[in-house]
């Protein structure tokens, strides 16, 4: 069988340029079309892009030309990384002309059709297509928000074991989940901002969507509460949360480490290409996870959850962190497209 071809809505940008790195030598996925805005559109993609990763543009798609985020675009299924603001209503025009979306964006995340996934936490509620299955319809499947994914990848261990019965997060979030250029240099040199737009309440309703249960034709949210606080910090990739949580029933917190360390799902029993051996990796030393050492850590799909301890409020509490780009955005997507790829979404009618 002959690769897919993909298409990247938003090429240019920061998720949209790590799509590409990931995608440069995927088994099952070849690039094939690439869109941005206005300013990039009918340039060769070298042209159009300040490429800000390390190593060069991928050969491959060095000479496409940047086209409009409009269909037809020539491409089996889109990926999409644009800005929330115009995302949702494109990514609808893609999906009714017959698209397959797979987005990181925003605005169809809570949408009753719409599956908010991890491959490792809920791979059930992709039944949501079910009616789409071999149809050669289009559809719309999400990653979450760069945070919500390691929130939630941490707490599925913890649901499935114990119960949970409320969360608390306060996160620590690098520079590059503003996009580019993001933060000005000097708002966030020598600073911490106590802000970043919209972010706690995506944190608090994503995970109780993805955490919560699939009935007929919608997921019935978890209904445990769920409280963030989010601060952009002076660091360039990766997100660290401070997580406090009430469990359902008592629990040693070695049996908490024992949860998170066994933890593993359907793509690592599949053997997808981008699925990390361990979802999540534990850190026993007193200050680690942090996000220079541990980002990287299973090509940047693993998460890393450590301080695992007792706490007088909620009764315990651990620190998790994942690379934000990657985990928590392009490579959360390219895993979405390789489960559905698997469990026979992407087959035409
Ligand atoms: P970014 O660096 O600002 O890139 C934005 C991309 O969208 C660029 O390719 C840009 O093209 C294109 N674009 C901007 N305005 C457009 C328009 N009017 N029409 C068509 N294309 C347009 O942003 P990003 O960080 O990659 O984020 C992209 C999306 O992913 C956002 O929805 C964001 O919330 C989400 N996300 C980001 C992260 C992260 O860690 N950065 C994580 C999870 C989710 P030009 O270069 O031509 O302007």
């Amino acid at each position: 069988m002959g690769k897919i071809r993909v298409g990247i809505l938003g090429a240019t940008g920061t998720v949209g340029q790590r799509f590409l790195q990931l995608l440069e030598h995927h088994p099952q996925f070849t690039v094939t079309a690439l869109a941005a805005s206005d300013r990039s559109q009918g340039k060769p993609y070298a042209a159009a892009c300040v490429w800000r990763l390390p190593g060069a543009v991928p050969d491959a798609v060095r000479g496409l030309v940047v086209q409009a985020p409009e269909p037809p675009l020539d491409c089996d299924i889109v990926f999409s990384s644009l800005p929330s603001d115009i995302a949702g209503s494109v990514e609808t025009r893609f999906a009714r002309a017959g698209y397959r979306v797979v987005t990181n964006s925003s605005p169809h995340r809570m949408d009753d059709a719409v599956p908010l996934l991890i491959p490792e936490v809920n791979p059930g509620h992709l039944a949501l297509l079910d009616a789409c299955k071999g149809t050669g319809g289009g559809f719309i499947v999400a990653n979450p928000n760069c945070s919500t994914v390691m929130i939630a990848l941490a707490l599925a261990p913890l649901a499935a074991r114990f119960g949970v019965a409320a969360v608390a997060a306060t996160t620590l979030q690098a520079i590059s989940g503003a996009g580019y250029p993001g933060v000005a240099s000097l708002d966030i040199t020598d600073n911490v901002v106590p802000f970043i737009a919209e972010e706690e309440e995506k944190i608090e309703r994503e995970t109780r969507k993805i955490l919560g249960f699939l009935d007929a034709s919608r997921v019935t949210p978890a209904t445990f509460a769920v409280s963030a606080q989010c601060h952009r910090v002076n660091v360039v990739d990766g997100h660290l949360a401070a997580v406090r949580v009430k469990l359902a029933r008592a629990a040693d917190p070695a049996e908490l480490r024992e949860a998170f360390a066994a933890f593993t799902g359907l793509p690592q029993e599949l053997r997808l290409p981008s699925a990390p051996e361990r979802p999540i990796l534990v850190r026993d030393e007193p200050d680690r996870p942090q996000p220079r050492l541990d980002r990287d850590a299973g090509g940047g799909m693993s998460i890393s959850v450590g301080r695992i301890a007792r706490d007088g409020v909620l009764g315990h509490r651990f620190v998790a962190l994942s690379h934000n780009t990657i985990r928590g955005a392009a490579g959360a997507a390219i895993l979405n497209a390789e489960l559905l790829l698997a469990k026979g979404y992407l087959e035409g009618p």
